[in-house]
């Protein structure tokens, strides 16, 4: 994230729904003293790492999303995720594309899980979601490379990504995490396709929601995502998350780190403007202008697609469109990837894509 603008209501807080934001762990202020300076220390805890009985029983009848497919994936089955009973892995470790209070200087200390419960059609990450590329990992496993990580690159927060098919191990690692003693900020990085019940069971165990909103078109979300009912889903889900947690709270000043809160993502879509047109409005009218809003500008072909747009990069008009219609709402919390050289190619820069197949997926090469 290249640019923030406006923080005029920095100081304002969530407007929306604070009714159980003020029973989540820690204040904003108490989030980045954390953020800073949370406990580093690997003191495991002495509870057992097997996942509890009711937390098991979830992968019966799989209802984790709003697919619910209703497979046993104890019994080996899978769903639209392709995922079973094992938590998958891709990989562990500092990332520094995130918006900048996650970002911050020494990174956010990614977990990238493998599957997806959405598999969008131009899915960025389409190696880990649609390839699988990861393995098998025990709760303690990760559990101690989470640990590491925290000790050895001294990361501000553990950001979750993309993990609802997994919520179960999930939920018991961000319990376990506690036990160690971290006081790091748990961060849920989500496709905005969560139901209102898992995101009910995760509001303990988790300080920051980063939620996509890709769609209000639901013949687009059709079309690219296998479901219709996204726009409606995550109009519900981001709803929820606000309710839990508000606004993000890291914007006192620019350097600011994230301790609590809610930040909503949108992607913009090659050909698809009218349809981040209408996110934007419906993301406005439904939350206000103090909604904290990152807008991506990093779309790039990762696989041949149907939709003759989506071969292409966003073009720089259609991205100042989108940019526009923000600035006319009058979001006031704005994080926008501007295209690189913006004045000299009538497409958005293709975007550096991370490689899940090498150790360092995000290194340079
Ligand atoms: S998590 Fe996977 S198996 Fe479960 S409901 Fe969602 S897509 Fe289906």
């Amino acid at each position: 994230m290249e640019s923030e603008v406006g923080s005029r209501k920095a100081e304002g807080g969530s407007e929306v729904g604070s009714r159980k934001a003020e029973g989540g762990r820690g204040t904003g202020e108490e989030g980045r003293r954390n953020a800073e300076g949370g406990s580093q220390e690997s003191r495991l805890p002495a509870s057992e790492f097997a996942l509890p009985t009711f937390f098991e029983g979830l992968y019966e009848n799989c209802n984790l999303c709003p697919r619910a497919c209703g497979v046993n994936r104890l019994e080996g089955e899978s769903g639209f995720c392709r995922e079973k009973g094992d938590l998958r892995v891709s990989y562990v470790g500092p990332h520094f594309g995130e918006e900048p209070p996650l970002t911050g200087t020494r990174g956010s200390g990614t977990v990238f899980f493998t599957g997806c419960s959405l598999r969008c059609s131009y899915c960025q990450n389409f190696q880990i979601s649609r390839d699988s590329v990861g393995s098998s990992m025990k709760i303690e496993d990760l559990l101690k490379r989470i640990i590491l990580m925290i000790k050895e690159k001294g990361v501000h927060n553990i950001n979750m990504v993309t993990p609802d098919h997994f919520f179960p191990h999930v939920f018991r690692v961000s319990e376990l995490l506690r036990e160690t003693g971290s006081k790091l900020p748990i961060v849920y990085n989500l496709s905005g396709y969560q139901s209102k019940a898992m995101l009910e069971m995760a509001e303990p165990l988790v300080e920051i929601y980063l939620p996509d909103f890709k769609y209000s078109d639901r013949e687009l979300s059709s079309r690219l995502s296998g479901c219709g009912d996204y726009p409606d889903v995550a109009l519900e889900a981001v709803t929820e998350m606000l309710e839990q947690k508000g606004f993000l709270d890291s914007f006192k000043d620019e350097s600011s780190l994230a301790g609590k809160g809610v930040l909503v993502r949108h992607m913009i879509l090659p050909g698809r403007i009218q349809n981040s047109l209408d996110v934007l409005t419906t993301l406005f009218l439904e939350f206000g202008s103090g909604l904290p809003l990152s807008l991506m500008s990093q779309y790039a072909p990762v696989r041949p697609q149907k939709l003759g747009d989506l071969n292409r990069s966003v073009k720089i008009d259609e991205f100042d469109r989108v940019y526009r219609h923000a600035l006319e709402l009058g979001f006031e919390r704005l994080f926008v990837q501007f295209p690189e050289e913006r004045s000299s190619g009538p497409t958005c820069r293709t975007p550096f894509l991370p490689d899940f197949r090498r150790d360092d997926p995000f290194a340079p090469r």
